[in-house]
């Protein structure tokens, strides 16, 4: 993909006229049939920083008020598009999975027009491969191979983690872009491969933030608290709910100061930092999901969400 200003690209095999900009991935495309230059029928605007494994993806229609309702499909998810903040137009969360392979990936948007009227857009996207680090941890080896007598626990946990996310609230509840939950450092470790003990065990799926202990720990957008539970692996973790299948998570906390059920506010801190569970130190483990997709906080911190 282009990265040029401005510059105008005609995609044939979609017969959308696509345009990217210097912010990274910024692609507009018209219904078949239309001049992009005119002001008519409804836009697509795909906003992400790259598109990687562990990355995000916004996808906006910009409605012309013909449009009625929409989804999109992109690597075997559907999701439907909300209105967007600010109005005039509606979006879509999507995420390319950590371990998604690279290669092509189409994606289809589908627009429901007066009259039953169905549009299917197509883009043909290309995922490229991103190279993640790898480390040696030395854990104890309970948390590397955990006694049989936690299985059942460490089994239960991952399905109430899983059911938590698992329901997609309709509707943004987030208050404009994610911000960063502390201003300590990262140790920019999300996709890590561990090696735990010499042993290939498991990838990170978030990011440590170097946060003393005892901090606070803020909410990094506004949302309902799904999850606020002390877990074997995770240690005292929150999961915040933000709508349109995004989640944030928060573990190893020393302390958590919110409950199941409770709305939070952007900025609202949610627990204090600690050392809890599968932990080398004090730190923050960050880590988001978009519906299944594990993508990365610091990209999450990127998404064009508007004014605060
Ligand atoms: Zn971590």
């Amino acid at each position: 993909m282009t990265r040029s200003p401005a510059l105008r690209v005609r995609m044939i095999s979609a017969a959308l006229a696509v345009f990217a900009t210097g912010l990274g991935g910024l692609v507009s495309g018209r219904l078949p049939g239309q001049d992009p230059l005119q002001g008519s029928g409804p836009v697509i605007r795909l906003s992400y920083r790259a598109l990687q494994p562990g990355e995000p993806v916004l996808v906006f229609l910009e409605s012309d008020g013909t449009v009625r309702s929409a989804s999109v499909t992109f690597l075997g998810r559907t999701a439907e598009l909300r209105p967007a903040p600010g109005g005039g137009s509606v979006f879509a969360f999507l995420g390319i999975d950590l371990q998604t392979e690279p290669g092509p990936a189409s994606m289809t948007i589908k627009v429901h027009k007066p009259g039953g009227l169905v549009e299917n857009i197509r883009k043909d996207l290309v995922v490229v491969e991103r190279k993640f680090p790898s480390t040696k941890l030395q854990f104890k080896p309970e948390y590397v191979t955990p006694p049989a007598s936690m299985q059942e626990r460490i089994k239960r946990e991952a399905e109430l983690v899983a059911l938590a996310m698992s329901v997609v609230t309709p509707e943004w509840l987030g208050e404009g872009p994610f911000a960063a939950p502390h201003d300590a450092a990262t140790w920019e470790n999300f996709g890590q491969r561990r090696l735990n003990n010499s042993v290939l065990q498991s990838l990170h799926t978030g990011l440590d933030i170097r946060v003393p202990f005892g901090e606070p720990i803020r909410a990094s957008n506004a949302g309902a608290v799904v999850m606020a539970s002390s877990l074997y692996f995770g240690g005292k973790t929150v999961i915040i709910d933000h709508g349109l299948g995004v989640f944030s998570t928060y573990g190893h906390m020393s302390e958590l100061l919110v409950k199941r059920g409770e709305t939070v506010k952007k900025g609202q801190t949610v627990g204090l930092c600690g050392s809890t569970g599968r932990s080398t130190g004090p730190h923050l483990h960050w880590s988001f999901k978009i519906f299944d997709t594990r993508v990365d906080p610091e990209a999450m911190l990127r998404l064009p969400l508007g004014p605060t």
